[in-house]
């Protein structure tokens, strides 16, 4: 009974010209796929309110990539998840990896972020996943686990979104086996429900995330407890968002 949800981040990518691939993904967001996924695009801060008019008539959600954990005040070039709410965003993507490694995010700031998001009416997307140095050492389970316990706000509700996206293969067209996929997603189920109670935790949505192309989706979607996919690289197109999209 979980909905599938595929979710594009943009990453810093995206200039006016690309409201038209927006455009192009609403197009392509045909009755029968509505009725089989939920799509949701993180496009840069800048372009949310500009695309709201375009995703909305697509039926395409919006989604930001952070977000401050407060909802005001002296924080030069900070962006609230009052202010995304404001231009028309529903979710928001918190401690993705790359922003963990280059502003230095910790369990605990992702935590306050996803609470902030939570207060503005937001449904965050909390990432957690290891790197190749953990997963070679055999801690992944350890470190995502870790990343489950600190990033989650205890009092979170079931509709929360977690993403599990190994560092090692944002970005590099390497995935995990879908064995080893399958374990990580079990596990974080196990973890998810021990932190927010298990009627909660059954509900919450789990995506996977690095490397998913049109010609892997089917296969990763497949995997039990795997609830969608978290696109980067492959979602700044319609033509390979929407193919990856339709693979459910
Ligand atoms: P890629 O799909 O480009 O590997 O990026 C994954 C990602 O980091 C999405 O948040």
């Amino acid at each position: 009974t979980r909905r599938p949800l595929v979710a594009g981040n943009w990453k810093m990518n995206g200039l006016m010209a690309s409201l038209a691939e927006i455009a192009a993904m609403g197009t392509a967001y045909d009755v029968y796929l509505k009725t089989r996924v939920e799509l949701i695009l993180c496009p840069p801060t800048t372009l949310i309110g500009l695309a709201l008019d375009v995703a909305t008539q697509g039926g395409v959600g919006l989604g930001a990539q952070d977000c401050h954990a407060d909802a005001s005040g002296a924080h030069t070039g900070d962006i609230s998840a009052e202010m995304l709410k404001d231009v028309g965003a529903s979710y928001v993507i918190v401690g993705h990896s790359e922003r963990r490694a280059d502003h230095g995010e910790t369990d605990a700031a992702v935590e306050a972020k996803a609470a902030a998001a939570l207060r503005a009416g937001l449904t965050p997307i909390i990432c957690v996943g290891e790197t190749r140095t953990e997963r070679e050492a055999g801690e992944a389970l350890a470190i995502v686990g870790r990343q489950i316990e600190g990033s989650l706000p205890a009092d979170a509700p079931g509709t929360i979104v977690v993403a599990y996206e190994p560092v090692w293969a944002i970005g590099t067209g390497l995935t995990p086996t879908l064995a080893d996929i399958a374990d990580m997603h079990a596990f974080a189920r196990e973890r998810i429900e021990a932190r927010l109670g298990g009627g909660k935790g059954r509900t919450v949505r789990i995506l996977y995330g690095g490397s998913v192309k049109p010609a892997n989706a089917r296969e990763l979607m497949s995997v039990a407890n795997v609830d969608g996919a978290l696109v980067g690289g492959a979602s700044l197109t319609a033509k390979d968002f929407m193919a990856i999209a339709a693979a459910y």
